[in-house]
């Protein structure tokens, strides 16, 4: 259903931010190779999931084209934990990487949990860790999870006001819902928001979309918020990412979280998808791989 208002609903476009970051992160590079140093990220691989390869094949392409060093180990299916234990920690100690990245989902055999907390805190760029979660909720990030992280730069770089405003997040996911939480109500410069976290235990969601001045869409189940679920000015951020086969060529295409046609007109602004918060992922992995790099010439 379409509710158009009349609103030239803004779109904002991940692209430009992400250029943005990663022509500020030049300049970090190009004094870290003064002193010898360039970044270097670990990336570990276990199984053949075509869209994991995909997504490691960007990040190399991605810290290649920045001259930075992204190295892929490609494990076995039957990988056991006690192998990718070993592996991490050999990684924690090696110099060249400043950066450990163990790309998700792991083969049933093997516990998430424990590999995340045998990754050093000093080298989990993902931000994963409970040290670095901690950091974060605590108000002193360190590492701060890549997909939050984007969507705050996107707020930042378009100027949407957040301070004050009531956010709603949907979803609480460790890997964005909750660590969106803690960014968005920190007392942050882009941040200081009323928020409200949302899950499949919120008894009416649309009742507390419709309060919302910004929503932060990150679910997984397409076009899950119609125009119907929202007020007349809200800022939208759709986070998700959801394929829906067809008969193109590809096929499949990408969608969102949110009914993006039958939003425009009504919202004050959205992130796109594809093109949104999408880019903006790697550019932030990069971002903390520098940082964690740039901690040895200032320490
Ligand atoms: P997730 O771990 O599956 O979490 C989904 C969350 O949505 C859960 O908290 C779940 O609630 C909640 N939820 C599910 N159905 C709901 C409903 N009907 N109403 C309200 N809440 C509901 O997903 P995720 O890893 O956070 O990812 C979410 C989406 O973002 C996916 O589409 C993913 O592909 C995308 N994503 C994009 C990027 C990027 O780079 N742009 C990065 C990461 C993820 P419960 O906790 O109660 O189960």
């Amino acid at each position: 259903m379409t509710e158009d208002i009349g609103l030239d609903t803004k779109i904002l476009k991940g692209i430009p931010v992400s250029n943005h970051i990663r022509s500020n992160l030049s300049k970090d590079i190009k004094i870290l190779a003064q002193y010898g140093i360039i970044p270097g990220l670990a990336v570990v691989l276990v199984g053949d999931d075509p869209a994991s390869k995909v997504y490691v094949r960007n990040k190399e392409d991605v810290f290649k084209k920045y001259n930075c060093c992204s190295k892929t180990y490609n494990l076995p299916n039957e990988t056991t934990e006690t192998e990718l234990l070993k592996l991490i920690s050999s990684l924690n100690s090696d110099s060249n990487f400043h950066g450990i990245l163990v790309q998700l989902p792991l083969p049933k055999q093997i516990d998430n949990q424990k590999i995340l907390l045998q990754i050093s805190p000093d080298k989990d760029v993902d931000g994963f860790h409970p040290i670095n979660l901690g950091n974060l909720l605590s108000g002193r990030p360190s590492f701060i999870p890549c997909t939050p992280n984007g969507v705050i730069q996107i707020l930042d770089y378009y100027n949407i006001k957040v301070s004050g405003r009531h956010a709603v997040i949907i979803g609480r996911s460790n890997i964005v819902g909750k660590p969106m939480f803690a960014l968005l109500a920190q007392k942050f410069e882009v941040g200081n928001a009323t928020v409200t976290i949302c899950h499949t235990g919120t008894k009416d969601l649309k009742k507390i979309t419709k309060q919302a001045d910004i929503i932060i869409a990150a679910v997984g189940i397409p076009n899950l918020i119609s125009a119907d679920m929202i007020s007349k000015g809200v800022d939208i951020i759709d986070v998700g990412i959801n394929r829906i086969y067809d008969k193109s060529k590809r096929g499949f295409s990408l969608v969102g979280d949110v009914d993006y046609n039958s939003v425009l007109g009504k919202a004050n602004s959205i992130t796109p998808v594809p093109g949104g918060v999408g880019p903006m992922t790697i550019s932030m992995l990069l971002s903390n791989t520098v940082k964690s790099a740039m901690r040895l010439i200032h320490s």
